[in-house]
């Protein structure tokens, strides 16, 4: 049987690769979740005067005061079960609460010589206030200026995008001039695919950028065709778009289209796709509690210093530029998206971030399917770049993959 065709290089980028941006690593973000959980703001003084106390507000007024936020994201609850240790790493905490979350058990806290039981609602509650906390610090992290990331940071990922579509037009021309036929993959799927562990959107939002830059000035290729660069996710995915005031659905791109477009009877210009997947989730992206389809959204503008890829905050002064765009999220606010499939309205804690936890029984099928893309990208690749991934002790997913392709690599030798 011939030798199925899938990209050559797989780059697994995880925390390391997006550290110079300000974004945290676990490791960071619980030692900030505990600090401010004893209300030690220290970490915020070099930020931004705006972004900082937009924070600490979020934190210590509208999280604790605000009859409707504070049951949401129950910060006092989540207090008191990390008062009971002060050594907690993220894994430890979120197994903690899913352990108590999937048996149905409440929580007893011995903090102060006092005794204080949280009911498994309140559990759940602090689970919910930890996941925005962690959304809250990364998107405060990115920001340099209230709306907008550092242009001096991100350029070497700006940089890095325009090399891999520079690359990806250079292919394409070699490829042509070797025969390749158009609708197959040796020809159109990049010979690169990222799957990115990290939950920002930052490199997925730079070559987003240069893709569209790309496709306005295209390359011609000798078929007469211009050249187009799109990404697949792995997964289909919808986001919402707005067209006056109608919101309609959209779809980002995937292979089966490119197939389609490269279709010979049908000429109209050349595309090439890569993968690009996000197997523990992404800030931004949500479930719909009602229809269970994936959905996300992406900025408004295609400004790449934006801070709106980071999905609306509960709090204005957090993700300024925010647009709500439907009378329900208007309605809603507070990081409402509303589903453009069904029309139901998703809130942050819909968000499906893959969080280290040993309690992972909740299979989502997205992120199942996701699973399955990422074992077939790494058991194929013949280069895999580790960019700043650390392959941590507990992403047992990636190690089994990595365990399989070093049996078959001394099966071969
Ligand atoms: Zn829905």
């Amino acid at each position: 049987m011939p030798e199925k065709y899938w990209p050559e290089t797989v780059v697994l980028w995880g925390a390391g690769a997006t550290k110079n941006l300000g974004l945290h690593p676990t490791s960071e973000l619980i030692q900030l979740v505990l600090k401010i959980s004893k209300n030690d703001f220290s970490f915020l003084e070099d930020k931004d005067e705006k972004l900082a106390s937009a924070f600490k507000k979020l934190v210590t007024e509208d999280l604790i005061k605000d009859p409707k936020l504070s049951k949401v994201y129950d910060f006092k609850a989540l207090e008191t079960i990390i008062s009971t240790n002060t050594k907690f790493n993220m894994h430890e905490l979120f197994t903690m609460l899913d352990q108590l979350i999937d048996n149905n058990m409440g929580f007893n806290a011995f903090c102060d010589g006092k005794r204080k039981f949280l009911r498994v609602e309140r559990v759940q509650a602090a689970k919910r206030c930890l996941i925005l906390l962690i959304e809250e610090l990364e998107r405060l992290s990115i920001q340099k200026v209230p709306g907008c990331m550092d242009e001096e940071k991100m350029e070497p990922y700006y940089q890095f995008g325009k090399i891999l579509a520079e690359l990806m037009v250079e292919e394409a021309k070699t490829f042509e001039s070797r025969g390749y036929k158009m609708d197959t993959r040796r020809f159109y799927l990049y010979s690169y695919a990222i799957i990115s562990f990290n939950w920002d959107p930052v490199i997925l939002w730079n070559i987003f950028n240069v893709h569209k830059e790309v496709n306005r000035n295209p390359t011609y290729l000798k078929n007469g065709l211009k050249l187009q660069l799109y990404d697949d996710f792995g997964t289909q995915i919808a986001s919402a778009g707005l067209d006056e005031n109608e919101c309609e659905i959209r779809y980002t791109t995937n292979e089966s289209q490119c197939k389609v477009i490269n279709d010979y009877s049908y000429p109209s210009r050349t595309m090439r796709i890569g993968k690009v997947l996000f197997p523990h989730g992404m800030f931004g992206s949500r479930i719909c509690p009602e229809c269970g389809k994936s959905i996300v959204t992406f900025a408004e503008k295609w400004d790449r210093l934006s801070s709106e890829i980071f999905g609306p905050s509960i709090l204005k002064p957090l993700q300024k530029n925010w647009k709500y765009r439907t009378p329900k999220e208007k309605l809603n606010k507070r990081g409402a998206i509303e589903c453009p499939y069904c029309g139901q309205i998703t809130y942050p804690y819909d968000m499906t971030l893959i969080i280290q936890s040993l309690s992972k029984k909740k299979n989502i099928p997205a992120l199942e399917e996701l699973k399955t893309e990422m074992g077939l990208l790494i058991k194929n690749a013949k280069h895999i770049i580790f960019a700043g991934y650390s392959l941590p002790i507990d992403d047992i997913m990636v190690k089994t993959f990595l365990c399989h392709l070093y049996r078959e690599m001394i099966k071969k030798n």
